[in-house]
């Protein structure tokens, strides 16, 4: 799953976006309101981390613009501000939810996790095709109880399918939700990823489908 994330202390930005990495999270991450704001139209993100006061471009100013866009990203709110006013703002202006600095990183991604989950066609927290079983809190995979040890990218393509059972997902949009802006030759990159995960999960191809030409699919039937 991919986030944005705009916060304009790096002090706390830097090692939150490293801190999400850590739990399997694309994170894409900027210091300027104005530049948020214009990723956020270019890219699909998952959740969206929003400070308030930030250069460029307010946080409610964001929020604000992005729901005029039709944008309906979930947003998670980081505030300093502790007016009761500034919170009643923000889920006026489109925040889904809002978290106060200083916060526990544990609270922050449960949060985020409880919004992916309530934006998406599979909402549990567990997820599972066939005797294949994923915990999207811990970022985890089991085979019958037992846990398949995956990367980052290979774990993410199997929540977002999972995410979407039964659908067919293109590589453009695995694209846009495993990875972050950094990619370069993504094609190759998501075509050894799936081939990895298959071998982990799924060595007889019994789920995790091919669709030529349209992409992957898991498949229950
Ligand atoms: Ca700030």
């Amino acid at each position: 799953m991919r986030l944005l994330l705009i916060e304009d202390e790096k002090k706390i930005g830097l090692p939150l976006k490293k801190a999400l990495e850590r739990h399997l999270y694309a994170v894409d991450y900027f210091t300027n309101g104005q530049e948020g704001y214009d990723e956020a139209g270019i890219n699909e993100y998952d959740c969206i981390i929003l400070d308030l006061n930030l250069p460029g471009m307010d946080g409610m100013e964001v929020a604000k613009n992005l729901r005029d866009d039709g944008n309906l990203t979930p947003i998670l709110m980081l505030t300093a501000r502790t007016e009761q006013e500034d919170i009643i703002e923000g889920f006026e202006n489109g925040a889904d939810d809002y978290l106060r600095k200083p916060f526990h990183f544990q609270e922050l991604l449960h949060r985020i996790n409880s919004l992916i989950k309530r934006n998406s066609p599979q909402k549990g927290e567990t997820l599972s095709i066939k005797e294949i079983e994923i915990n999207t809190t811990l970022k985890k995979a089991y085979n019958k109880g037992k846990e398949i040890k995956l990367n980052a990218k290979e774990y993410g393509i199997l929540e977002y399918l999972l995410r979407n059972k039964n659908r067919v997902v293109s590589q453009e949009e695995l694209l846009e939700h495993v990875w972050d802006r950094e990619i370069d030759s993504f094609t190759q990159t998501i075509r050894t990823n799936v081939k990895t995960l298959r071998q982990k999960v799924d060595p007889s191809k019994k789920f995790i489908k091919t669709v030529k030409g349209s992409g992957y699919i898991a498949d229950e039937n």
